[in-house]
């Protein structure tokens, strides 16, 4: 091995080639999406595709991590700070820049091996999970919220794993038709923008999710299994099992949501949404 990776050669006698052979999408590079980029830049992901079709504004620099102050005057675009982060750290990766939504270049997003995702909505992860149960993709979803309450406000996210055939955000009850119908609400009247952010929760998120895409990958520690769902309380700074989840898993409930017939190729080409 090089020295750079000595001292992560427990993950496994191969895991720096699996690592560098590994193409991986991040979905939406904001205050989570760019802790993916810089952490798979250090630990020798050898690909990654970059899907945002943003700039850098001022409102950003308080989470976006490599974004800096003259990237607002100079209108930098997100995917461009990926690049110089993930090619500063590691002239060797493969950075793809697609500043455009990930459906309009779907074709390149279905031919990562993984996918991570740090989007803004539920509807966005909705489709962002058929599409990757479509072309059999293990995604990984990170989200956090603030909810303002009584007593305060409340830090709550998610680090999920779907997996193709595995139960999904349905079955975790991350995402149904309420949750939908409220954010479109909100979105027809205007105020679904602006939601609070801050940096801390989405490096907690990003960071165990990534821990969740090398357990996926390398043999040094096997996932708990095929679908992860852990809920976070920054409140409380804890990290923990999603009780639906961990029934479903118990009794052997799997998912309905996701037809086996609805998978794969064929579909390529026919509407998404
Ligand atoms: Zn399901």
């Amino acid at each position: 091995m090089s020295g750079r990776f000595d001292r992560q050669s427990f993950l496994g006698a191969d895991s720096e080639e699996l690592l560098a052979g590994l193409r991986v999408a991040i979905v939406g590079y904001g205050g989570g999406g760019s802790h993916f980029g810089q952490q798979l830049a250090h630990i020798g992901v050898g690909e990654i595709l970059v899907f945002d079709d943003d700039i850098v504004e001022e409102t950003n620099l308080n989470r976006l991590v490599g974004g800096v102050s003259a990237d607002v005057a100079a209108i930098t675009p997100k995917v461009t700070v990926a690049d110089r982060v993930i090619s500063g750290v590691n002239p060797a990766a493969r950075v793809r820049q697609f500043g455009c939504k990930w459906s309009e270049a779907a074709e390149e997003l279905a031919g990562a091996h993984v996918v991570l995702g740090a989007v803004d909505s539920f509807a966005e992860r909705l489709n962002l999970e058929r599409f990757c149960r479509r072309f059999l993709l293990p995604y990984i979803d990170i989200g956090m919220d603030v909810i303002q309450r009584s007593e305060g406000y409340e830090i709550v996210g998610q680090v999920i794993l779907s997996s193709p055939e595995h139960q999904c955000l349905r079955c975790m009850g991350l995402i149904n038709d309420a949750v939908l119908e409220k954010e479109e609400r909100a979105r027809q009247y205007g105020d679904a923008g602006s939601k609070p952010q801050v940096i801390w929760p989405n490096g907690v998120l990003a960071s165990t999710a990534v821990g969740l895409l090398i357990q996926l990958i390398t043999p040094w520690q096997p996932l708990p299994a095929a679908a992860v769902h852990l809920e976070y309380n920054g409140n409380t700074s804890t990290l923990q099992p999603a009780p639906r989840l961990a029934y479903m898993l118990e009794h052997g409930h799997g998912c309905s949501h996701y037809p086996r017939d609805e998978v794969g190729d064929a579909l390529f080409g026919a509407p998404l949404f």
